[in-house]
């Protein structure tokens, strides 16, 4: 149907779309897959670390490829830029958003970083999405020890000096497995949301309950970002599939299964973000 940029797919809907990391061809094909049995909307990511693997350009232009012959709207979206070239490298490969992840800058390096890639980006017709706070866990094999927490006043200067299509904020929330159970802010959320007009952005999905997610949706979330539990579900899928009968090494049975499995994780979520968080609400 469309390759679509952030602000496209976040407009005209009142719950949030899901944005899943991909790492290969079948977990690109397990994310299209699942939007297309809902008939819904996705976000399908790769992680720069992921994208900048040696070969790895060929996986994002799958990606792309894909989200053109997709039945549904799909935006291809590079996750965790920290650097201008790996946002222009995406951009190149035809990617429709890229998130320039200036969080563990000063707040004015932040916006100056961001600007610098709106600028090329928005001239393209792609979207950009930042980050204020930072959050703490693994993410692509990077280590971030301790959280900042999204500090308001930073995000009404950010906003004021940027033209972002969506801000992502640290209110609790983890890359990576939680230790113990989240603990996410919401009164820092409904701050943000008070005086922020462009679409807020969940990262560290993976692990949050059905009340957690339905809560941030009604308070401004639209787009909730899905890794871990991505490779969750592959790998848990090879190792049992592979089990069963090892002795086959079967390369068509095992990775269709894990592919499978990505994609109904993907309709579940994307159904719950679209429509399912209103019964909690
Ligand atoms: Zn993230």
């Amino acid at each position: 149907m469309a390759l679509v940029n952030l602000q496209e797919i976040l407009k005209k809907h009142d719950g949030a779309v899901g944005a899943f990391s991909t790492y290969d061809l079948f977990t690109v094909q397990g994310v299209i897959q699942g939007a297309e049995e809902a008939g819904l909307p996705v976000i399908a990511m790769i992680g720069a670390p992921v994208l900048n693997q040696p070969g790895n350009d060929y996986i994002g232009e799958i990606l792309v490829d894909l989200a053109r012959r997709a039945s549904v709207p799909v935006c291809i979206f590079l996750d965790h830029a920290k650097d201008y070239a790996t946002c222009m490298k995406a951009i190149r490969l035809g990617f429709s958003t890229v998130m320039i992840d200036g969080s563990h800058l000063s707040i004015e390096e932040n916006i100056a970083i961001t600007n610098k890639v709106t600028e090329a980006a928005h001239s393209l017709g792609v979207s950009v999405e930042a980050e204020v706070g930072a959050l703490a866990g693994l993410e692509d094999g990077e280590e971030v020890k301790a959280a900042k927490m999204t500090n308001p006043q930073h995000v009404a200067q950010f906003l004021a000096a940027t033209s972002v299509d969506g801000l992502a904020v640290s209110i609790g929330n983890a890359h990576g497995l939680y230790k113990g159970k989240p603990n996410l802010n919401f009164d820092l959320l409904q701050e943000i949301a008070k005086n922020c007009e462009i679409p807020l952005i969940l990262h560290g999905g993976t692990g949050l309950s059905r009340e957690q997610f339905a809560k941030g949706i009604s308070l401004g979330i639209k787009k909730i970002n899905i890794g871990t539990e991505v490779k969750k579900v592959y790998m848990e899928t090879f190792i049992t599939t592979h089990e069963k009968n090892v002795s086959a090494w079967d390369m068509i049975a095992v990775p269709q299964a894990c592919k499978n499995a990505v994609a109904a994780m993907v309709k579940r979520e994307l159904e719950f973000f679209a429509a399912g968080w209103k019964t909690m609400c």
